[in-house]
């Protein structure tokens, strides 16, 4: 059993760790048995802003006022190198946390945090301003600089929680931020074991503070505090909007990366066993709780028979299990809630007349199991087409002859605007419908094209700003322009 879970969970603050003011806690669950792991200290008002302190002081004064941006980098790495060492234990935690398979916690969530901490510590020192020729009468000399835009609350959801905390935590402290980071209450374990790396490694005391608690109290106290400057949220376009509320007191900066409910597009001369295994993992790994899962899928009447037909066995065929068992492919939804709200979309489904081909039904026992589920007949207006269910079900919609205009419009018809998938092998199909689709990220023949290097975010209500690239570290930067006359 993980060291974390044999002692009481706490609040990381300015380097120590604190039992929170209120002295609340809450049971953590394993999803896949229902069963407690360990006590989280609700933390509230008063903890976040002790936190928020602590990350003023770390900001302004201190060594990481003074540290280099060499030596940023390296503890970045150091970070890395630790997650790497700690990875067994560490995917350990997440999947008794979430239910995810082991195997998958240990290459995708923890292998891809180190990564992206590698990714990002390289940014420390590249983050430049740059001369500018102006045009201002006499002589100057004009230059931009980047600067940290100062202390950042940092939340996240539950259903990549080690590597969504690391992918906010990297690029600000690659930009010299200091950070209170409030991860979901459903999924503290990962962060509180990242917080024990973090000062093991080395970080000074209040870079990193970590206050767990319920969004709306912890969460909602950290983006109304005017000592944060910045938000940087990931989680349901619903609280985004709440965030944004809040968020307007200071007027902070806010980064926000929402839901998704996005178009998979299969063309009749597509490579169809590809499209066909990339459509199914696209909607059920992660038990389907992806941001940018492929929930729609639109396919060409031509080769809708066997397109479905594929992605129904694969459904069938998933091995569901606890993410402890070896042969687990998908674990369970987070939560019992959880389970009954994407249980309460197939209902409503099958009521406005969409078909179940394959799943459809909550699993009998302790865990919360669904069944892989694919849903055709399927049309614009139903709900479960309107609305991210964040749960392994697909929508399956049929094209003809409609344009690639009105194919695009189709895709393009709702409120969210993440991610998208092409599948196939004409170039002009493929451009065209590049251009034509509103979302953020577009695949060609392409199940997952996840890299650090290209940013990541969404259109309409998938968000505002983007992640990863030079775009997500130049977002934990203000710009000054300096103007000096020489004259
Ligand atoms: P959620 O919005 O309920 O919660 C996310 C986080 O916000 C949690 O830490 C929660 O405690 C906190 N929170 C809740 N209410 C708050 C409030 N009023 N003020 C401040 N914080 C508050 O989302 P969830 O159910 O945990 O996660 C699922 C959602 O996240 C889905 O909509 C999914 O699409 C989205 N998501 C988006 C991305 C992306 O990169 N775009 C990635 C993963 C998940």
């Amino acid at each position: 059993m993980p060291t974390l879970l044999q002692q009481p969970l706490r609040l990381l603050i300015d380097g120590q760790w604190v039992g929170c003011a209120s002295g609340a806690t809450m049971d953590v669950i394993n999803p896949s048995t229902g069963e407690v792991l360990a006590q989280e200290a609700l933390g509230g008002a008063a903890d976040i802003h002790q936190a928020v302190q602590a990350a003023r002081r770390a900001l302004e004064s201190g060594p990481w006022a003074r540290m280099r941006p060499a030596e940023r980098t390296r503890l970045l790495l150091k970070l890395a190198d630790a997650l790497d060492q700690h990875g067994d234990e560490l995917a350990l935690l997440e999947t008794l946390n979430t239910g995810k398979p082991l195997k998958v916690a240990r290459l995708f969530d923890v292998g891809h945090a180190a990564e992206c901490l590698r990714y990002n510590a390289g940014w420390a020192t590249k983050l430049n301003g740059e001369t500018r020729a102006v045009s201002l009468p006499g002589d100057w000399h004009a230059f931009t600089l980047r600067e940290p835009v100062g202390v950042v609350g940092l939340i996240v959801p539950w259903n990549v929680p080690l590597a969504m905390a690391v992918s906010k935590i990297a690029p600000a402290l690659a930009a010299g931020c200091t950070v209170v980071l409030k991860p979901a209450e459903l999924t503290p374990l990962t962060a509180l074991r990242l917080g024990e790396l973090i000062v093991a490694v080395g970080f000074p005391p209040g870079v990193v503070n970590i206050v767990t608690g319920l969004g709306t109290e912890a969460g909602q106290a950290l983006v109304a505090h005017p000592g944060v400057d910045k938000v940087s949220f990931t989680g349901s376009t619903a609280v985004g909007k709440a965030i944004l509320a809040s968020a307007a007191g200071n007027l902070k900066r806010v980064a926000l990366e929402l839901g998704g409910k996005s178009p998979v597009f299969i063309f009749p001369d597509a490579d169809l066993d590809r499209a066909i295994d990339a459509a199914a993992r696209g909607i059920f790994s992660n038990t389907g709780q992806v941001c940018a899962a492929g929930s729609r899928l639109f396919v060409h009447r031509s080769v809708a028979e066997r397109v479905v037909e594929g992605v129904a066995r694969r459904a069938l065929q998933l091995r569901v299990a606890p993410g402890l068992e070896a042969d687990a492919e998908i674990g369970p939804v987070i939560s019992a809630r959880q389970r009954e709200r994407v249980m309460a979309y197939v209902a409503s489904g099958r009521a406005e007349g969409a078909e179940v081909v394959a799943g459809g039904e909550a699993i009998d026992g302790a865990g919360y199991f669904i069944q892989p589920t694919v849903m055709v007949n399927t049309t614009p207006a139903m709900k479960v087409v309107r609305e991210e269910i964040f749960g392994p079900v697909l929508c399956v919609q049929q094209f003809d002859d409609d344009s690639l205009e009105q194919l695009a419009a189709r895709g393009n018809d709702t409120d969210f605007g993440l991610s998208s998938s092409i599948w196939t092998r004409d170039l002009r199909t493929a451009h065209q419908m590049v251009r034509r689709l509103k979302a953020g990220n577009v695949r060609v023949n392409a199940a997952a094209a996840l890299d650090f290097a290209m940013p990541f975010g969404g259109y309409k209500q998938s968000g505002w700003g983007r992640e990863n690239g030079r775009e997500g570290v130049e977002a934990y930067t203000e710009l000054k322009s300096v103007a000096i006359d020489l004259n």
